[in-house]
């Protein structure tokens, strides 16, 4: 078995009805409801004949295996741990709020973008998951959550809103194709509002291009972090292939093709990124695309020796935006004890093991900078 043999998950309705010649017609129905709507494991659909089952489950082996779950926040924030079939490792994040449930999934195993602050950019590049290595990260993290709970219609799932964003490892518009698959089974087969579905890209151009002329209006966020090129260059280096001002005019097409609203991620960096004249910068370059502005306290990453902005500068910070007439939301920060939270999932099980003990963290932290 082989990372390149499809998993269920991999198939799309039509690709898996051709699988199910000779069954009635109704079994088709039977399973897809029960994998996408229901959001259950193969095994457990007991309508389906348990033969055919297993027959399904030789074909088409999982596409993941969860290798480890962490909590924090109370238990409102879960990172699980996933191997793919080749060894690979990612990470994907379930962040529980009152009246609705976040699913922060990897669209790669590592990253080429390279952004200095981020611990997958540090990591480097594996290679582009498959549709359903990321279908399996929102099925199985679901159906986890719910088992947690001890019961199905309690769990993450049930009564609340369920959004996906494309914000953990990797870059989604660099593995367009499989992201842009796995948005439609969200939307067609589990039944997922492209509004509650968001693509976070560092700004791939041709990427942009693509959504704008696709069909469902999904959520674009793009991680800004510098609105001059000579900074972006150097913490976002994809910055100098597509650099700043080709972005604004890419933006503004998808902006005018699908009416939505345009965000922008923006780490507040101490001394980097978070001065009255970066709020200036920033304010110019996304007040003409009407841009709504995250503000992000930089979460620390072995690679990176800067500090976050401090919770008053990241105030100050937001009422110059506003004094220039843009919005901005300051993110709470979730699951930083866990590494966790934006820009902090690395997939590395050594890194997480030494990190029980202190002294091994700290010389872990010096290898790494040097
Ligand atoms: N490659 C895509 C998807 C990653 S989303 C993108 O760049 O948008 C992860 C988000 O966390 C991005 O906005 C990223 O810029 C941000 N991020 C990365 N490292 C961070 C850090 N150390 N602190 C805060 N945010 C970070």
């Amino acid at each position: 078995m082989t990372a390149a043999d499809p998993s269920l998950e991999d198939l799309s309705r039509t690709e898996f009805a051709e699988l199910l010649d000779g069954e009635p017609a109704y079994r088709l129905g039977q399973v897809w409801d029960g994998l996408y709507r229901q959001r259950r494991p193969l095994a457990e659909l007991s309508n389906v004949p348990k033969a055919l089952r297993h027959a399904i489950g030789d074909l088409l082996p999982d596409a993941l295996t969860l290798v480890r779950s962490q909590s924090a926040d109370r238990g409102s924030t879960t990172k699980h741990l996933w191997s793919l079939r080749d060894g690979h490792l990612v990470e994907s994040v379930l962040m529980r709020y009152r009246n609705r449930t976040t699913l922060c999934i990897s669209s790669q195993a590592g990253c080429a973008m390279a952004c200095s602050f981020c611990a997958t950019g540090q990591v480097g590049f594996d290679r582009n998951l498959t549709v359903g290595e990321m279908v399996s990260q929102v099925l199985g993290t679901l159906q986890h959550s719910d088992s947690a709970d001890q019961a199905i219609n309690s769990g993450a799932a049930s009564g609340r809103a369920i959004n996906i964003v494309f914000m953990g490892m990797g870059e989604p518009l660099a593995n367009y194709d499989a992201v842009w698959a796995a948005v439609e089974r969200f939307h067609g087969d589990m039944g997922v509002g492209a509004r509650h579905i968001t693509i976070s890209t560092v700004g791939v151009i041709p990427g942009i291009v693509r959504l704008a002329a696709a069909p469902l209006p999904v959520n674009l966020a793009v991680s800004l972090h510098a609105a001059n090129d000579r900074l972006r260059n150097r913490i976002a280096p994809i910055n100098r292939t597509y650099p700043l001002r080709d972005l604004a005019r890419v933006l503004a097409d998808y902006r005018r093709a699908k009416r939505r609203r345009i965000s922008f991620e923006w780490a507040m960096i101490s001394g980097v990124n978070d001065r009255d004249s970066d709020a200036a910068e920033l304010a110019a370059y996304a007040r003409p695309l009407a841009a709504h502005v995250n503000l992000i306290p930089l979460n620390p990453t072995p690679g990176y020796g800067h500090t976050p902005s401090t919770a008053e500068r990241i105030e100050h910070f937001a009422d110059r935006l506003a004094s220039h007439g843009v919005n901005a939301t300051v993110r709470a920060n979730r699951g930083t004890s866990i590494d966790a939270a934006c820009g902090q999932l690395r997939a590395d099980k050594q890194v997480s093991i030494q990190r029980r003990s202190r002294p091994a963290r700290r010389d872990e932290r010096t290898r790494i900078e040097r």
